[in-house]
């Protein structure tokens, strides 16, 4: 299996994992770019949201109230949060497997990019 991601799943690598169910996982961002950084993904397989077929995109909205559950267990819920999806290369998509940021914790940007 050369999916990093995936491995994670398997638990063949270790994490910092925050959550857990059937269809999702969530754990600690291994290079954080903020104070809180974590990524939500699926257990499934999926290698970024263009992939995503149209009878699935349930499980952004689940990943999306994830994040927000984690959001307030980490106390950022009420200062604020961004969420993340980056999709292909140009993107800025390094592991391709689906994957959403949870960042706050500081002042992010103005700029997105
Ligand atoms: P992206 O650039 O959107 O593909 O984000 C991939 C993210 O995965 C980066 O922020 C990496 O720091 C993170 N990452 C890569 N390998 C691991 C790992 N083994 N455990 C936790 N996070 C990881
Ligand atoms: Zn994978």
């Amino acid at each position: 299996m050369e999916c990093v991601f995936c491995r994670i799943v398997a638990g063949e690598l270790p994490s910092d994992i925050l959550y857990q169910d059937k269809q999702i996982m969530a754990f600690r961002d291994i290079n954080p770019l903020a104070p809180i950084h974590v990524l939500i993904i699926p257990r499934r397989h999926i290698a970024s949201l263009a992939e995503l077929s149209d009878n699935e995109t349930s499980i952004i909205g689940r990943m999306a109230a994830v994040a927000n559950k984690l959001a307030r267990q980490e106390g950022i819920a009420e200062k604020g949060y961004r969420l993340v999806v980056s999709s292909g290369r140009e993107g800025g998509q390094v592991v391709p497997h689906l994957h959403m940021h949870l960042l706050g914790g500081r002042r992010l940007s103005d700029r997105l990019c």
